[in-house]
């Protein structure tokens, strides 16, 4: 259960917990949140209580939820038409509830992308740079998913702090090309404030926005296609929500020549999410029958 990308945030969140001596993770997302359950597997094995504010209402077991509930978080439901901001305020206002019980909440917000969260993605790099050397790349385009800007913006940063010739090519899930690349640099330079011995330059952020289809959480016919091509074919699986638009993009583009680097390598970084094909069984059945 402790998998996908959110795992080397929560690296890096979970230790800031255990530093302020907090005893509650509280964090947000949607319903089928690969965050919000990873966060409640982190707080499971420390032995911290674990509050998730998810968009939506009960509903039948499945996916990433039915481990959230088999995890024992505390679910509190909001509209599924919640805000961003609107997730920051009721995350202030849980953290609030918890004092008033005599906890202490560390508030992780949504995808755990911040300044501490980042690091997951500069200590990839780090790993990446190795991978890179022992296979003899030396330039490569390094693609993946982007939903809460956490991931790019370490990614990005990564390459920058450890001097990896490449370029990041982030293909958005939700909102658009300028959202990313002001919250990728946001999530840097909040960085930055607490670490002065950074460079200050800016980080490069590449974002596609073409492949979100009909919105987050929700996919087109062709990326199920994609999703049952790749199982057979290689059996590696991607989720509709996150990895099967970027790998759909990915081959897209490259198969109408606008992919956006020249690098000659590509380096396809699958950020997990393999519960989030459950609640779209009948979609991967009828691609079943397509492909
Ligand atoms: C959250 C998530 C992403 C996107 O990462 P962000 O840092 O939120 O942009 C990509 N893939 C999967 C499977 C995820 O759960």
């Amino acid at each position: 259960m402790l998998t996908g990308n959110k795992v080397r945030k929560l690296e890096f969140l979970a230790a800031e917990a255990l530093r302020r001596e907090c005893t509650v993770l509280v964090t947000a997302g949607a319903l089928q949140s690969n965050h919000c359950r990873a966060t409640a597997v982190v707080a499971a094995q420390l032995g911290l209580k674990c509050e998730l504010i998810l968009r939506g209402h009960e509903q039948e077991l499945s996916g990433n939820y039915l481990l959230s509930r088999m995890l024992n978080a505390e679910i509190t439901y909001v509209s599924r038409a919640t805000t961003g901001d609107e997730m920051t305020v009721h995350l202030a206002d849980a953290e609030k509830r918890w004092a008033e019980r005599g906890e202490k909440a560390l508030t992780i917000p949504i995808g755990g992308s911040d300044d501490v969260g980042i690091w997951g993605y500069i200590a990839a790099v780090e790993e990446l740079s190795e991978d890179m050397h022992r296979n003899d790349l030396s330039r490569a385009a390094i693609v993946h998913a982007t939903g809460s800007g956490g991931t790019q913006a370490g990614l990005n940063a990564g390459i920058l702090l450890h001097e990896v010739d490449a370029d990041v090519i982030s293909y958005a899930v939700c909102d658009d090309k300028a959202y990313f690349n002001v919250k990728a640099q946001e999530d840097w330079s909040n960085l930055r404030a607490r670490r002065p011995e950074l460079p200050s330059a800016p980080i490069k952020t590449l974002t596609n926005d073409s492949y979100i289809g009909p919105g987050y959480g929700k996919a087109g016919d062709e990326i199920f296609d994609t999703l049952a091509e790749l199982a057979r074919l290689e059996g590696i699986t991607l989720d509709p929500v996150y990895t099967g638009k970027a790998f759909h993009g990915l081959i897209t583009d490259l198969a109408s020549g606008v992919f956006a680097s020249s690098a000659s390598d590509i380096i396809f970084m699958h950020t997990g999410g393999v519960f989030g094909i459950f609640p779209h069984a009948s979609a991967v059945e009828a691609a079943l029958g397509r492909v």
